[in-house]
């Protein structure tokens, strides 16, 4: 199927005179029969529903819809994207373990990684956006578990080098990690590229209208963990709480990574997205193909007319030609990138302010990737915790604002940003 009648069709086919749209399973637990069933499923040798912080049939049909769409082999939902970044990375990282992350990366990641997973044990080096192979390379030590980047980074909208990155790390014998959020796989699908994981703040384009956060991670099932049975022993040798079971030997390379993040992880650490927020995101993702070029189209609009504009320092949106890693876009992102601008306005902080508070249509918004247009300051907002040399780092600079263009008439965007510049 094609990606348009992915999001309309996909994950959830009814059976006769079943209910046409995805039912909401709004039931904590399951009724068995026999005690034995109920055995066999907390022993994972049958497949089924006991307990919904584990798993739930709602949340099923449209983690599979998102795992169609991204070309995976196997997928899950989480309360938040912060918490798919958080399974995805502690679902192969113990302590004493290290990874590799750009450092253009989402405020929230940055701090998981930097902070809380520090505090856990888990070192992460953090390499610039478009560092070349030799840097890469030397990144890596004998206890790195994968690089991790974003298609296009949140805020600094730059761009993830697939080729390059997969090239390293599967040299090295680890997977690549990507946070798909901005592009979302109607722009791109990071797995064509050879990433092994993906992840998802469907908070964003995904429900895209602003209604509930949650996460997703979709498995490629190409990496294989028993290649490098040292590397990964969560998936390679026997887990406890499982009398035993091995993920990778029980479960193959398509299926351990995700039964392991769900059977262990959600178990254990409770992040399960409520079946009424995944009934929500699957309307979002019905019209996901109609929307993100809608966003693209605006936003490439709105992008030019800042660009040719004295009060605007510089800019960066993807789909400019002007974009410095405009090749990149071209090999990877051909058909549109997402509706984000970043600028700076001539003025630094007060201009910014100034602009913000003129602006009558696009709000002022700790949100970005929504149907209503959209914008905020990083440096006062999602990025305050950072110093000014990590701000730096993550490409965000003080005076800059962040503009989510959303899918309202293009010239009533237009006329609201005309008036906001004119105002400084
Ligand atoms: C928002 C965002 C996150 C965090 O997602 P939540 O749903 O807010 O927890 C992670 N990565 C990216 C790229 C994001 O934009």
């Amino acid at each position: 199927m094609k990606k348009e009648t992915i999001c309309i069709q996909g994950g959830y086919k009814p059976g006769n005179a079943e209910p046409r749209q995805v039912p909401i399973v709004q039931s904590t637990t399951f009724k068995f029969d026999t005690c034995e069933f109920m055995g066999k499923l907390f022993n994972l040798e049958a497949a089924g529903y006991f307990y919904t912080r584990l798993s739930n049939p709602t949340n099923d049909y449209v983690a599979k819809k998102i795992t169609e769409l991204e070309g995976g082999v196997a997928g899950m939902l989480t309360s938040s994207g912060q918490a798919a970044n958080f399974f995805a990375v502690f679902n192969l990282c113990n302590a004493g373990d290290h990874l590799i992350s750009t450092s253009a990366i989402y405020g929230g990641t940055f701090n998981l990684f930097a902070v809380t997973l520090k505090k856990m044990g888990i070192e992460t080096t953090f390499i610039p956006p478009y560092s070349d192979e030799d840097t890469i390379r030397k990144a890596i030590r004998p206890n790195t578990k994968l690089i991790f980047g974003e298609t296009i980074a949140n805020p600094s909208l730059d761009v993830f080098d697939f080729e390059k990155f997969v090239k390293v790390a599967h040299e090295a014998g680890i997977p690549v990690i990507v946070d798909n959020t901005f592009p979302t796989p109607i722009n791109c699908r990071p797995i064509e590229f050879g990433v092994d994981i993906v992840t998802h703040s469907t908070t964003k384009y995904l429900d895209g209208h602003g209604v509930g956060v949650g996460g997703a991670i979709v498995d490629s099932g190409k990496f294989d963990w028993m290649a490098h049975k040292d590397k990964f022993p969560g998936l390679t040798t026997p887990d406890d709480s499982y009398h035993g079971l091995v993920y990778a030997e029980a479960f193959g390379k398509e299926g351990a990574f995700i039964t392991k993040a769900t059977a262990q992880l959600m178990r254990d650490l409770g992040s399960i997205q409520s079946p009424q927020n995944a009934f929500y995101l699957n309307l979002g993702i019905e019209s996901l193909h109609v929307r993100i070029p809608a966003h693209c189209k605006n936003a490439q609009k709105v992008a030019e007319y800042l660009e040719k504009s004295d009060k605007v320092k510089s800019i960066k949106y993807p789909g400019l030609k002007s974009f410095e890693h405009h090749d990149l876009i071209e090999k990877y992102l051909p058909n549109g990138t997402c509706g984000v601008i970043s600028f700076d306005l001539n003025g630094g902080r007060e201009a910014a302010e100034k602009f913000m508070k003129t602006l009558k249509l696009i709000a002022i918004e700790t949100h970005v990737a929504d149907a209503r247009s959209c914008c905020l300051a990083p440096s006062i907002t999602t990025h305050r915790q950072l110093t000014d040399e990590q701000l730096v780092a993550a490409g965000v600079s003080a005076g800059m604002v962040r503009l989510s263009v959303g899918i309202e008439n293009g010239d009533d965007l237009l006329e609201d940003v005309k008036n906001a510049l004119d105002s400084i």
